[in-house]
């Protein structure tokens, strides 16, 4: 690999992990805005530290959530959560390299989001491989992340119905994110019962 290319993907890296750490600061002048969402898992997060870093540091260092070339390794998703050896959260960086790129700044937010909400989750003692705590995650996810937003907030029943598809997607994404994690789950439906169970949660 020449120079030229070594420093780019150097610089790549740098703005891209200069971009998380700004966001994980919490100081009050970060270049972007910062979700409501984004907000709302943090202080879910409590007292907890995420600490950005390299998936390349030791085990035994604070790390905890990082940049990963997904598509090298055949992980075709945005982002992924770990809890062995040490809870970690896995970021695609060709996910977020487009986004970044494209000052989509909330979407990427979304996506750590997302996974943070599986991080209380998982604080919540949801055991994954139990399917219904695994689909209630993955729907709150979608939901509490601002994946799924909710368009309409009046009280009009037609445009709520064309515009408050935010149940739908959840679930959608949800079923989804389910099949990616195993082939088990692809003709998997959840009861009424249990949707309404994990709305309310
Ligand atoms: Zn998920």
């Amino acid at each position: 690999m020449s120079d030229i290319e070594d420093s780019k993907i150097l610089s790549e890296y740098s703005s891209r992990d200069k971009w998380l750490r700004e966001l994980f600061s919490f100081s009050n002048s970060t270049s972007f805005s910062v979700s409501p969402y984004f907000c709302f898992a943090m202080d879910q997060i409590g007292d907890e530290v995420i600490y950005p870093g390299s998936c390349f540091d030791d085990v035994t260092e604070k790390t905890n959530i990082c940049f990963l070339q997904c598509r090298k390794l055949g992980f075709g998703g945005n982002a992924f959560i770990r809890d062995n050896p040490k809870r970690i959260i896995f970021l695609c960086q060709e996910t977020f390299d487009y986004f970044l790129k494209n000052g989509e700044y909330q979407e990427a937010q979304n996506i750590i989001t997302h996974e943070l909400i599986h991080w209380i989750d998982l604080n919540r003692n949801f055991d994954f491989l139990d399917q219904d705590k695994l689909f209630c995650s993955e729907f709150r996810a979608r939901i509490l992340s601002g994946q799924c937003p909710d368009y309409y907030t009046g009280s009009n029943t037609l445009l709520n119905r064309i515009f408050n598809n935010y149940e739908q997607c959840a679930l959608d994404g949800a079923l989804s994110s389910m099949k990616s994690v195993d082939s088990k789950f692809k003709n998997w439906k959840p009861s009424q019962d249990l949707i309404e169970k994990c709305k309310n949660d």
